[in-house]
């Protein structure tokens, strides 16, 4: 079998960065192994790159697509909307229905707030919370990212030479250019450590606690048994907010979100990706006396492109699709499926990995078979080796994330499992 080249990717990037900083609009875009590519047009699980590549992509857009790409109800919506115009600076009928259907699925949410990216609504639930409480501190977790900007990208991957001591991790900054007084009230925790946020809590100064409710960007883990339910109650106690950033678990691991799943209600949490499938829809949900401060109490919060038209058509689109269920009981057949396929493929050519996650959002890691319950279990995972093997895989054509995770769409029907193990087969051949 040939296998896949991208001479015509190589080039276009590298002619782009004369003018596009580093050819990318996302630096999570830059340095792919063989090439960031250049795509012409994406259909149900495939992606068909400049070279002519058809390949099965897991990326999905880094999560957003779970109806796979170009999906006819959305697409049809969006369409509809923009033959009535561009946006408007004012209310839509589809806006308040996009709101009445995240109500109706997200166990927290009695009222809603739509935005345009997940790092903005973000900001907005930390304002609501130190306004509802008049204290000054948030709680995240070594390995959690909430967004790219200054106050809460600490210790989103720290090295294991930066991180320092569990009990007392150092505050590890994200990038240069950090404005390190944003982190003066930024507190960092290991996660799915009860005792550690009982105690931090009893220090009487957080206003909010922010997690991903299933820590997804690093390794797909699950929250330990009771720990949601104590860090719930913890808040309570202690009169903190909890908030939820579902931006990849919301309409992903169910209707409800991780909070669906777990059963576990948060004050406030936040959504992105799956909600519009792809078109860039956020939304900040919650609590109404805390959602409702935005009005009452002027919380400012603002945005030219929120909500707007076109976005909001698409997200009644996808949240009724998604709310007739069907979705995630195929997902959730047919990821088992290829999770175990990839596991079994692993283990006959002799290559030691821990697969784990969920069906919609699993991560594979090299080197270690162990469960990972934290981010620093991940030390260590052998991920040049991973490098090897999606750059096998996509030379096969899959296309899946170097970071190990693989997100999955109702459109990875059983055909598309069986091709994407035959190429982890030949991947697994290459780098045994
Ligand atoms: N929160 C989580 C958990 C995410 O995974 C991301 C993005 O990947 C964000 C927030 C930021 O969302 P956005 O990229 O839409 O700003």
């Amino acid at each position: 079998m040939a296998l896949n080249t991208f001479d015509r990717s190589k080039a276009r990037m590298s002619a782009a960065a004369q003018v596009l900083a580093g050819g990318v609009s996302s630096n999570f875009r830059l340095n792919i192994s063989p090439t960031p590519l250049v795509i012409d047009n994406g259909f149900g699980p495939y992606l068909v790159d400049v070279d002519g590549n058809r390949l099965i992509d897991y990326y999905l857009g880094m999560g957003p697509m779970i109806l796979g790409h170009a999906p006819k109800s959305v697409i049809a919506a969006a369409r509809a909307q923009l033959d009535r115009g561009i946006i408007f600076a004012s209310q839509t009928e589809a806006e308040f229905e996009a709101a009445r259907l995240v109500c109706e699925l997200v166990p927290c949410a009695e009222r809603v707030r739509f935005g345009s990216s997940g790092t903005e609504v973000i900001q907005a639930a930390l304002r609501l919370a130190r306004a509802a409480t008049g204290k000054p501190t948030i709680v995240k977790f070594e390995g959690h990212y909430h967004g790219w900007l200054d106050n809460v990208h600490w210790s989103v991957a720290p090295s294991a030479e930066a991180c320092g001591p569990l009990e007392r991790p150092n505050k590890v900054p994200g990038t240069p250019g950090q404005d390190p007084r944003c982190g003066d009230n930024v507190a960092v925790l290991g996660w799915n450590d009860l005792a550690a946020v009982e105690r931090r809590l009893a220090q009487g100064d957080v206003a909010a606690i922010i997690m991903e409710p299933a820590m997804c960007n690093t390794s797909a883990i699950a929250p330990n048994p009771g720990y949601l339910e104590g860090v719930r109650a913890a808040c309570s106690k202690a009169g903190a907010i909890l908030i939820f950033d579902e931006v990849i678990t919301g309409f992903r691991l169910s209707a409800g979100g991780a909070q669906g799943l777990f059963g576990v209600t948060p004050d406030l949490a936040t959504f992105g990706k799956a909600i519009a499938n792809g078109f860039p829809v956020a939304a900040l949900a919650g609590r109404a006396d805390l959602m409702d401060m935005f009005s009452s109490r002027g919380v400012m919060h603002g945005g030219t492109y929120n909500a707007h038209p076109v976005n909001m058509a698409a997200t009644v689109a996808t949240l009724r699709t998604l709310a007739e269920g069907e979705t995630y009981a195929l997902i959730e057949k047919r990821g088992r499926l290829l999770m175990s396929g990839i596991q079994a493929t692993l283990q006959h050519h002799g290559i030691a990995a821990r697969i784990q996650g969920f069906p919609g959002i699993f991560h594979v890691a090299f080197g270690i078979t162990e469960p990972i319950r934290s981010f620093r279990d991940t030390f260590p995972i052998d991920r040049a080796r991973y490098i090897k093997f999606t750059t096998a895989l996509v030379e096969r054509g899959v296309r899946a994330l170097e970071r190990g995770a693989w997100f999955l769409s109702s459109e990875h029907d059983e055909s598309v499992i069986s091709a994407t193990l035959d190429a982890v087969a030949g991947a697994a051949k290459a780098v045994a």
